[in-house]
């Protein structure tokens, strides 16, 4: 399962400039993100005039591009410093060395650690959690599927930066550290997405037959991990 984590960068469209990249390629691409603007990447036999004209031709569609990422909310990111939160189970957790009002999670440390050494500790939690969660729901969900008759598989946690999960064809099934952010549905749109790879690799028909069959209401869950994952 993939998707696109950019966080928000406010660029005009009307006084947007690209860069013309030569490369070995066959056709002239326009590339529009929020970290390297407008790229046109040209093959060498193509002019730069004829580059310029392609990119004017092209004006509506990276206009439109431009603007749907400036509209896009600006992510939170966490400080890590103590008493300031991180996102668990879709919720703000306050994150705190001293017990206290307001405070969610008490972790060891000191007043005066530093930001590095927090992030590591906090890090340290939150693995820890994501590991028995995606465990429990992974467990949970094979149960519930029992009627497909799911191979064994096995679940593991990695922090990725462009995939909720993937699976093998052994039954290894790799989450998302970052994917306990969210709420209960999404963690499990993404552990029911997997389960149903154990029994069709491909995106295809039959693949969306499963999830029906699993998880009628996947859609919605899957819409809400889109939204949230360009929030938080
Ligand atoms: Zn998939």
């Amino acid at each position: 399962m993939k998707f696109d984590q950019k966080s928000a960068q406010g660029d005009t469209p009307s006084q947007w400039t690209y860069r013309v990249k030569y490369a070995r390629r066959k056709t002239i691409g326009i590339y529009v993100s929020a970290e390297q603007g407008v790229e046109v990447r040209v093959p060498h036999f193509v002019s730069r005039k004829e580059a310029d004209d392609f990119v004017a031709l092209k004006r509506n569609w990276i206009e439109k591009q431009l603007q749907s990422i400036a509209r896009r909310p600006q992510r939170f990111e966490p400080t890590y410093r103590w008493g300031e939160p991180v996102y668990f189970l879709g919720e703000q957790q306050i994150i705190h060395h001293l017990d206290g009002d307001g405070v969610d999670i008490v972790l060891p440390g000191q007043a005066d650690d530093s930001v590095e050494l927090i992030e590591r500790r906090v890090q340290g939690w939150f693995r820890q959690q994501a590991l028995a969660l995606f465990t429990e729901r992974h467990d949970h969900w094979q149960g519930h599927m029992r009627q497909l008759n799911l191979p064994v598989s096995t679940l593991h946690i990695r922090a990725m930066k462009r995939r909720w999960g993937t699976c093998r064809s052994n039954g290894k099934i790799i989450i998302n550290t970052h994917l306990a952010r969210y709420p209960l549905n999404c963690v499990d749109v993404v552990i029911v997405h997997e389960l149903c790879h154990l029994l069709e690799f491909n995106h295809s028909r039959h693949f969306y037959r499963l999830m029906d069959q699993a998880m009628p209401d996947w859609k919605t869950h899957d819409a809400m991990l889109n939204r949230l994952s360009l929030l938080y």
